[in-house]
């Protein structure tokens, strides 16, 4: 028998393992989670009705940059291939809407509770519970975890995830016994901080708004949604989505646009010249304290935008995923092993590629997970 050991029982690792056990008999597999729980933010995605996956992982990324590296990994059929596997092993369809993709019976636990019971069931398969990996040594099969366990490993994947949520921070160590390039992780999917202290009386406001984000006074990229007014800042989904694309190295190079012409109420002021008596007076109270800060007529700032300076993204506590990790370089996208260390796979959220919401991670991160099995090498 060969021996398989995955440290984190995260979403990718989980149908590693299941997906492997299926293909071999001739392993064994090992999973040491920290929590008492597997792939536990399955339970928490899609605010509990479970955002699994994206059309675009069966569709295509139609040559957007940001989606190079996704784009690459599926370029083998292997988007559409997985989308098939999950109807088969969670024994149901997914509904689409908006791009995204959900389980018929809308909740996380059904998917969660399959996941869970198919691993605890198999019998080559088993899950060290409670167990925090802090210091490892890989050396010619030989691995020892926390300086006290030996276990013979024959592959060893990683699927610790980032740090963000509810995670501690993230022992980089583990990256640099194996001297592999990576960047330090910093928070994404998340609310901004903006250069404005006028803000907190607005607060809890939402407006459904154009969203642009500037990198070097360039759009890179715009969103139509809802957004929140914060104290500090702003949040909703379409900013969430742009702080998938910000380094946080550079936030000075970064400006958000946020437009309000498709708003009701906008239209509404636009074509008329008593618009406080038809919109939100807390509405127009922000446009009118943005036009007299800057020194802008309020017709030109409802036709070009209000643009505003970042000052920080929001801490890991508020952000779904971690931007960074190992530079995809190191591995392979075909089975995600380290190119220079065949017996050592990384998957999920530790490789470097940041994608925003919508069911592009969960996907991804399934994705990865079934092709180091598929294309598993011993
Ligand atoms: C609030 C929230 C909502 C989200 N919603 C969505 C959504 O709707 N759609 C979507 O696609 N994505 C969503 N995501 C992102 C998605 O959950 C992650 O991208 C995905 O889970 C990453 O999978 P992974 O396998 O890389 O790691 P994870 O699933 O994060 O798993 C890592 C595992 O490693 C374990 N671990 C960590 N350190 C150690 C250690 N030292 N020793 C042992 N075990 C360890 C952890 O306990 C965990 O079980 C959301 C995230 C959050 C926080």
């Amino acid at each position: 028998m060969k021996n398989v050991v995955i440290l984190g029982g995260g979403v990718a690792g989980c149908i590693f393992a299941l997906k492997l056990s299926q293909l071999r008999d001739d392993v064994n597999i090992k999973i040491y989670e920290k929590s008492s729980k597997l792939a536990s933010r399955i339970l928490i995605s899609g605010n509990g009705r479970c955002n699994i996956y994206n059309s675009h992982f069966i569709n295509g990324f139609n040559n957007d940059k940001f989606y190079e590296i996704p784009q690459k990994i599926i370029s083998d059929g292997s988007g559409i291939e997985v989308f098939e596997y999950m109807k088969k092993l969670f024994n149901t369809d997914f509904y689409l809407e908006d791009d995204r993709y959900y389980p018929f019976s809308n909740r996380s636990e059904t998917i969660h509770n399959k996941l869970v019971s198919l691993i605890e069931k198999s019998k080559n398969i088993s899950v060290i519970y409670n167990y925090n990996v802090k210091e490892i040594s890989y050396k010619n099969n030989k691995l020892i975890l926390n300086k006290t366990d030996e276990i013979n490993c024959d592959k060893l994947v990683f699927n610790l995830g980032g740090m963000s949520y509810l995670y501690d921070k993230f022992n980089y160590t583990f990256l640099d016994t194996f001297n592999l390039k990576y960047t330090k992780f910093t928070p994404a999917l998340c609310p901004l901080k903006l250069d404005v202290n006028y803000f907190k009386k607005y607060s809890g406001t939402r407006l459904y708004a154009n969203v642009t984000l500037l990198y070097k006074n360039k759009p890179i990229y715009e969103e139509n949604g809802e957004i929140l007014i914060k104290d500090d800042g702003i949040s909703g989904v379409c900013i969430f989505n742009c702080t998938a694309f910000i380094t946080k190295c550079e936030l000075n190079n970064y400006q958000l646009n946020i437009k309000f012409d498709g708003h009701h109420d906008v239209k509404l002021k636009l074509n008329s010249d008593n618009y406080k008596d038809n919109i939100s007076v807390k509405f127009c109270d922000l446009i009118d304290s943005y036009c007299e800060l800057n020194n802008i007529e309020l017709n030109d700032a409802l036709k070009n935008g209000l643009t505003f300076k970042i000052k920080d993204l929001y801490d890991f506590k508020n952000s779904q995923v971690s931007k960074g990790g190992i530079c995809i370089d190191e591995v392979s996208l075909n089975n995600f092993e380290l190119i220079n260390n065949k017996n050592v796979v990384f998957l999920g959220e530790t490789l470097d590629i940041s994608l925003p919401c919508g069911g592009y991670n969960l996907g991804l991160a399934i994705i990865e997970g079934y092709k180091g099995a598929k294309n598993f090498e011993l």
